[in-house]
This record gives structure tokens, C-alpha cells and sequence, in this order.
């Protein structure tokens, strides 16, 4: 019975979150799997950036499309994209989000942990509600949301624009967990609920 009650509340929440309105915020999520072909990103031995943003962002987009939300990726395959052409994107349409997905990579391998940047302020509430969700989905460090000027978030300007910076592939420990598919589902899953709770609060 409490089960039914709990599917039916979820059921209607989704309905809810999803159900189209004239004042809705925004009705497609664009997401940016960092990096792709030559450019692999952040690595360690065999371990890519550009391999794990991509299985995370094709993770998220068939969440957010559950949901019913409209989803467009910047790419879907291990390709190159300069990063004029991944903006050229979040600003195609209107009524977007612009989410781009990446890992982490620096010098000190005892750093870890997830961040979230936005560049202008009309990404910065969604921003915080990714990074919020993402870290305890993820059950990761959280390092807070940060303004950086990064040239996609910079450069897409018509909406609002977020990069997403799911963990150190230079951290043995976060490697090895990012280097499973359960793990990059509960990031997903996380960034998902941030976007949901970001919708719902701007609708
Ligand atoms: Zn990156």
C-alpha cells in the first residue's frame, strides 16, 4: 500500500515537474560532453575525460528524456568539437539550459571531489541545485559552485549555462569509482535532480 502511495507521489510529482506551461523556463536541456576524439581530456593510463563525460551525458539525456524533457547533445560519438561550435549549440534554441558535462584532472593527486562553474549570473541557481544533488547522489566531495570564465559557458549567452566537473580522474580513489557505470549513473542521476529542482523553481 505505502509503496503504491510513494509511485503514485513520484508519478505525480514527474507530471507535474514535466507537465508543459506557458510560463514553463525551459523545455530542452542541451548537454556538452567535454572533449572527443583527439582531444582526450583530463587522463590517467588508459582512463579519459572524454570517454567518461560522454557515458555521463548519455546517461543524463536518457533520464531528463523520461522525464520529458527535449534533449540535445552536442555530440554523441568520440568526436572533436571546438568549443565555438559546442556554444554555437546552447544558444540554438530558446527555452534551453545548457549543461556542460566534464572530469576532473590536476597535479595534486590527493585532490578530489566534484565542483559546479557558472559564468553569468543567470547560471548560477542551477549551478548550486546540480552541485548540490550531484555530491550527495554521488556521495562525493563537494567543492562548491564557482565563477569561471570558461569559453562555453562564457560564450552561450541566451541561456542559462552551467559546466559540471564530476570528479578527479587524477585521484586513485575517485578514478576507480568513476570508472564504474553504477558510479556515472549516480552522478547522472544527481545532475537530473538538480535540473528538476532548478525547473521547478524557476517555472
Ligand atoms: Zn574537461
Amino acid at each position: 500500500m505505502f509503496r503504491n502511495v510513494t509511485s503514485l507521489l513520484v508519478g505525480l510529482m514527474i507530471f507535474l515537474l514535466v507537465l508543459p506551461r506557458a510560463d514553463a523556463a525551459f523545455s530542452r536541456v542541451i548537454i556538452d560532453p567535454g572533449h572527443g576524439e583527439h582531444d582526450k581530456g583530463g587522463s590517467y593510463g588508459y582512463v579519459y575525460e572524454k570517454h567518461l563525460a560522454l557515458d555521463t551525458a548519455r546517461r543524463l539525456a536518457v533520464i531528463l528524456e523520461q522525464v520529458g524533457l527535449k534533449v540535445t547533445l552536442t555530440r554523441t560519438r568520440d568526436k572533436f568539437l571546438r568549443l565555438d561550435q559546442r556554444s554555437k549549440l546552447g544558444n540554438r534554441y530558446r527555452n534551453a539550459i545548457f549543461v556542460s558535462i566534464h572530469y576532473n584532472w590536476t597535479r595534486r593527486s590527493s585532490v578530489a571531489g566534484g565542483e559546479t562553474f557558472y559564468y553569468y549570473q543567470a547560471g548560477k541557481p542551477l549551478a548550486v541545485a546540480i552541485q548540490k544533488h550531484m555530491c550527495s547522489s554521488a556521495r562525493i566531495y563537494n567543492r562548491g559552485v564557482k565563477k569561471s570564465s570558461f569559453h562555453v559557458i562564457r560564450e552561450t549567452k541566451k541561456n542559462p549555462s552551467v559546466l559540471v566537473e564530476c570528479g578527479f580522474v587524477s585521484n586513485s580513489w575517485e578514478r576507480q569509482k568513476c570508472m564504474t557505470g553504477s558510479h556515472r549513473q549516480k552522478l547522472a542521476e544527481g545532475i537530473a535532480k538538480g535540473i528538476l529542482e532548478y525547473r521547478w523553481n524557476t517555472r
